[in-house]
């Protein structure tokens, strides 16, 4: 009887809480991978999607990166209707093209163009991580190198942006041999003097970082990004050695040399432009 006295009593049932789940609204809100502060999508949006809270750049679509960088409507782009094609009936593979194609609205992991920053005429490129995690397959690199080539007709800066996660694996063999495609286009664009910068974002990583995104002739980056060839165990694995907690982010490697510049994406037009200024062919003026 008086273990029935002090028997807990519940007052109030439990009923599992849906709620928990859905405190941060889908498509409303947003919360920081790096700080974990809930941040309104609009708000986010408007501040280029950089958190305000600790710095952290979400990654941006294309066309949200090209919308700011290019004066107000002036890109025009170049072949939209390339689609890759399925060259060793890799199992799978037209089908996740398909999904992706459908998630991004885009054909490919890259979009391709002209526009004006602050004035000047530019051949821009911009990957999209959401296609394929923006694997570089036949279609990327024939589109950067069909940009390569625009750009030395026409005399014009080549800015290009890249996130990826490497070369295509479904496309084996092809997909390699666009690091040797995509190199000897920048060299010819080299050769005829025109301006190269290659921005790395999060995250750059294997046959891209080995290839066009490291031959600009200026190299930024934006802060915290991860760039590098193979990922951070495989590297462990084979030298033996603990790698430093910063290895393979932008800020280590500006400290060693391997880039110019990491820029915050608040400061990226300004800094693309004053480049471009400082590049800008006067002869004619
Ligand atoms: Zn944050």
């Amino acid at each position: 009887m008086l273990r029935d006295l002090f028997r807990k009593q519940k007052k109030y049932a439990t009923i599992p809480s849906e709620q928990v789940k859905k405190e941060i609204p889908e498509g409303i809100m947003q919360k920081c991978p790096k700080c974990r502060t809930i941040l309104i999508t609009k708000e986010l949006e408007k501040n280029l999607k950089v958190c305000k809270a600790c710095g952290y750049h979400f990654p941006m679509t294309a066309w949200e990166r090209i919308e700011s960088l290019v004066d107000s409507g002036c890109f025009i782009e170049y072949d939209a209707d390339l689609q890759s094609a399925d060259p060793l009936e890799f199992p799978g593979y037209q089908g996740k093209l398909k999904k992706d194609m459908e998630k991004s609205n885009l054909n490919e992991a890259i979009v391709t163009g002209e526009g004006n920053m602050g004035g000047y005429p530019v051949v821009l490129g911009v990957m999209d991580s959401r296609f394929r995690m923006g694997s570089m397959g036949s279609v990327v690199g024939e589109k950067i190198a069909r940009a390569a080539e625009r750009a030395i007709l026409k005399k014009y800066p080549f800015i290009l942006f890249c996130a990826s996660g490497g070369a295509r694996m479904q496309e084996g063999i092809l997909s390699l041999m666009q690091m040797a495609k995509t190199s000897a286009a920048l060299e010819k664009l080299h050769r005829n003097h025109v301006l190269f910068v290659s921005v790395l974002t999060h995250p750059t990583t294997g046959g891209v970082s080995a290839s066009f995104a490291s031959l600009g002739d200026i190299n930024i980056a934006e802060p915290g990004a991860l760039i590098g060839f193979a990922g951070r165990r495989v590297i462990e694995q084979t030298v033996r050695q603990k790698l430093p907690d910063d290895f393979q982010t932008a800020e280590f490697l500006l400290k060693h040399g391997q880039l110019d510049q990491v820029v915050p994406r608040s400061d990226m037009r300004e800094t693309l432009i004053r480049i471009l200024d400082f590049h800008a062919d006067r002869r004619e003026a």
